[in-house]
């Protein structure tokens, strides 16, 4: 049996418990950013008229249903 100080004890106990909780936030992070990705996948925005639409087709260029523009599948940035 090996002796372990108080010191060394305590150390032990934050860094499990601090590891933990930084894994914790790193994949409460991780997921929370799939979502947010999920959410926005076919999500495109005029870039004539600003009209945020969805467009789940594999066309190449989508047509805009308010102003009928066709535009590139740029992904908008979000906040
Ligand atoms: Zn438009």
């Amino acid at each position: 049996m090996f002796r372990v100080t108080l010191t060394t004890l305590i150390f032990i106990y934050l860094a499990v418990f601090l590891n933990s909780v930084f894994f914790v936030w790193i994949m409460w992070n991780w997921k929370r950013a799939r979502q947010s990705r999920r959410a926005l996948r076919y999500r495109l925005r005029c870039a004539l008229c600003a009209f945020e639409f969805e467009d789940t087709t594999t066309t190449l260029l989508p047509r805009c249903p308010r102003c009928g523009s066709l535009n590139e599948r740029f992904r908008p940035s979000s906040l």
